[in-house]
């Protein structure tokens, strides 16, 4: 409770009524609120903002089996929103009770909701527009002389019918919209106005709904800001509403499961192909004909792009998913927007892999030309030790490409199919010797547009992973279901009716290892927010390997150490730069890092372990091996590591303890522990930042790590011997000891 001194607002009003009362040690008395108050409340929930009222409107509409729906706007649709339509109309005699809460066609019992089909079945939107605006309804059923109108206000009918002249269907309108909630109407006044969300909207069900025509405009306009007739393809709708620059750019796609044990379902839609460029990602998604939003399939479609395709471009997609009702929770959310999904992991795992075929696979991934290329310095690096180089591989003149040479990249296969049309130079020992430079020259002169580096060392490492899989792990990567975490380091997955143990940190390093070599010379950036110094770093770096000595002792050799792994990096810059995107100033400052995995960024605390690694373990003098250690340095940095904070959710909460500044001897845990309810103890901030560290990796665990790995990871065969994936039990065995129970 406050105290006497610190009156919040409510508390000073419950004060103020004890005091009336004379009893200021009571609880203050529970009312019954009333019933308008209580209906107006509730259709604040359902009708959010302008856009919801539309939304609901147009639903009905499509529910009356409405061919043409069209959509009037004023004022972001706070002074009017009119919705007309052709379906069936509303009968005379229902009238009366239409805009009552809870007063529906749609449902009768309960059970009802599992199998319905309708959009509609609460019975709440109408009603929920009386109590925060104007609504006038005007309808016609078939076979009538005349229509009928009429308006409501807070649930009932302002007046009798009157009869006028219509056409077929009905027309709704709600005037001053929020008039009796006057924050709400502010914070939309004050905000961008609805229209653009309300057109938006309209252009979604237009593509959905290719029978339906639908147009949208602003009261007084001679145009429709959304205008279509009935198409006759899908295409044709998207490209009659988002234009024609990305209907070309689209390729249809389908999918569908029908496995009780992971999901039933059957998907079809369009997805943008590599050549879509756009900044945000435009998820058009109807489940079961609704049309719903669902983060977790969009996240994992955004995953499947950013890895599977080179830009970092945000995909179009629309996408129709058909399940059986039953397995659909359409009651979850007071507007519906989202819907609750039976087995939604299996579903939403089957469409990534479906998409990512699709991507690699499809003739209209991005078409790159081959520039003319310095095969002269190239091939220096491209003779091999195998004897089958130059053997069955057709071969082409180092000249321009003609445009049916024409080649497309993947990210498996990153070097699109460049490497077939390589004509490997003579296989002798003495061309072997590694120059970087005109690999590099080779590189870039190849590089534009961009392109994927040739070399023949990445592919070798490339095969190695391939040849090291152990497919048994493969399979369980690939069609596990990830639990959550079984502890800082360990996660738990079910793979069929088994369940693992995985070392999430393990398998990170080695899936960023392999994202490393296939993505080579081909990153994106993450750009520091200012440049790092490595030498600091470096110094940083040693002074925390040796910890026991005291603080100043060697710090004259370490200065020389940071000095001269600063020297080296900055030697190694180019090629560190080139390849690997790392990119280290003349001044000796780290300014950009590569993106390894879209949407996740390494540990900057590694920051300093890290340069001091690139310093001291990559091998410098071997192509191959200077690729592959950078590589697993750089892996060894992404991995998912625990954060250096503390797990404040476990043991850890003891380091949050103020005065506690170095490691409590357990004596002092011991007390710690028992003091733990005293709040004002604990360091709010530095726990805060703990608590947000854990709960963001957990995040990327979750959904960037399993998604990811699910696509790309070739589980190398230690993985399977190391202790990093660990049998814990059958599911049988454990049902088997359950029902002896
Ligand atoms: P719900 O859609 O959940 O049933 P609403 O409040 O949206 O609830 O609508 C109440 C009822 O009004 C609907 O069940 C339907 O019978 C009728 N109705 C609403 N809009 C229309 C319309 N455009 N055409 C025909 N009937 C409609
Ligand atoms: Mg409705």
């Amino acid at each position: 409770m406050d105290t006497d001194d610190e009156p919040s607002s409510s508390s000073a009003a419950a004060a103020a009524a004890a005091e009336a009362e004379a009893i200021p040690a009571e609880p203050p008395r529970i009312r019954r609120l009333e019933e308008a108050v209580v209906n107006r409340i509730a259709a604040g929930e359902v009708i959010q903002r302008p856009a919801s009222a539309v939304k609901e409107l147009v639903e009905n509409s499509l529910d009356a089996a409405a061919s043409s729906v069209s959509v009037v706007v004023k004022d972001g649709g706070l002074k009017l929103i009119q919705v007309s339509d052709n379906g069936h109309g509303i009968r005379y005699e229902d009238l009366p009770i239409l805009c009552e809460r809870h007063t529906t066609s749609k449902l009768s019992a309960f059970e009802d909701l599992q199998t319905i089909k309708s959009m509609g079945f609460r019975g709440e939107a109408l009603a929920s527009m009386t109590y925060v605006g104007h609504v006038t309804v005007t309808t016609i059923t078939e076979g009538q002389l005349h229509g009928y109108r009429v308006s409501y206000r807070d649930g009932v009918m302002e007046h009798e019918p009157k009869p006028c002249a219509a056409v077929k269907g009905t027309q709704i309108m709600i005037e001053n919209l929020f008039y009796n909630m006057i924050a709400r109407r502010k914070t939309l006044q004050n905000s961008n106005d609805d229209y653009p969300k309300i057109v938006d909207l309209i252009s979604r069900f237009a593509i959905h709904h290719t029978d339906v025509s639908f147009s949208c405009r602003k009261h007084g306009a001679n145009r429709a800001d959304v205008h279509t007739v009935i198409a006759s393809s899908r295409l044709d709708s998207i490209r009659a509403v988002y234009g024609a620059s990305v209907a070309r750019d689209l390729m249809e796609i389908a999918v569908s499961d029908d496995n009780p044990a992971r999901s039933i379902f059957k998907m079809e839609g369009l997805i943008s192909n590599a050549n879509y460029i756009a900044k945000k990602t435009t998820m058009i998604l109807f489940i079961n004909g609704r049309l719903v939003e669902c983060t977790a399939l969009k996240r994992a479609i955004e995953v499947v792009y950013a890895a599977t395709l080179p830009k970092a471009s945000k995909p179009f997609i629309y996408m129709s998913i058909d399940l059986p009702s039953e397995h659909v929770d359409v009651n979850m959310h007071p507007t519906k927007r989202e819907v609750g999904l039976l087995n939604q992991e299996s579903l939403i795992d089957t469409i990534q892999n479906a998409i990512e075929s699709k991507l690699m696979n499809s003739n209209t991934t991005r078409i790159f030309q081959i520039q003319a290329v310095n095969l002269s310095s190239a091939n220096q690096f491209n003779s091999r030790k195998d004897t089958d180089c130059n053997t069955s591989t057709p071969a082409i003149k180092s000249q321009k490409v003609p445009v049916n040479k024409m080649v497309r990249t993947d990210s498996r296969d990153p070097f699109g199919r460049l490497h077939a049309y390589w004509q490997d130079g003579p296989c002798s020992q003495d061309e072997k010797k590694s120059d970087l430079v005109s690999v590099r020259n080779a590189v870039r002169s190849r590089r534009n547009p961009k392109e994927s580096a040739d070399l023949s060392s990445i592919h070798e490492l490339l095969s190695e992973i391939d040849s090291n899989t152990h497919s048994g792990l493969l399979d369980v990567v690939k069609n596990c279901t990830y639990i959550g975490l079984a502890d800082d380091v360990f996660a738990l997955l079910q793979h069929n009716t088994l369940l693992y143990l995985v070392n999430v940190v393990n398998v990170s390093k080695e899936l960023m290892y392999q994202q490393v070599i296939r993505r080579f010379a081909h990153f994106n950036a993450i750009q520091l927010s200012e440049p790092a110094p490595l030498q600091d770093l470096l110094m940083m770096a040693l002074k925390e390997e040796d910890l026991e000595s005291p603080a100043d002792e060697n710090d004259d050799l370490k200065q020389k150490i940071a000095e001269m792994n600063t020297e080296l990096l900055k030697q190694k810059a180019e090629m560190l730069e080139e390849y690997f995107c790392i990119n280290i100033d003349q001044d000796g400052n780290l300014m950009r890092l590569p993106v390894i995995l879209d949407q996740h960024t390494p540990d900057m605390d590694r920051l300093p372990e890290f340069l001091l690694s690139l310093g001291n373990d990559v091998d410098w003098e071997n192509e191959k091996e200077c690729f592959q250690t950078v590589s697993a340095v750089l892996g060894n940095f992404y991995a998912v590591h625990p954060p250096f904070l503390p797990n404040p959710s476990e043991d850890g909460i003891q380091y949050y303890k103020k005065n506690v500044d170095k490691m409590p001897t357990d004596e002092d845990a011991q007390n710690r522990l028992t003091n733990s309810g005293k709040e004002e103890d604990v360091d709010h901030e530095l726990l805060a930042e703990a608590e947000t560290a854990w709960a963001q990796r957990e995040w990327t665990i979750q959904h960037v790590l399993f998604p990811s790995m699910r696509l790309f990871l070739k589980p190398p065969k230690s993985l399977a011997t190391n202790g990093t994936f660990i049998q814990v039990a059958s599911l049988e065995k454990l049902y088997r000891i359950f029902e002896r129970c």
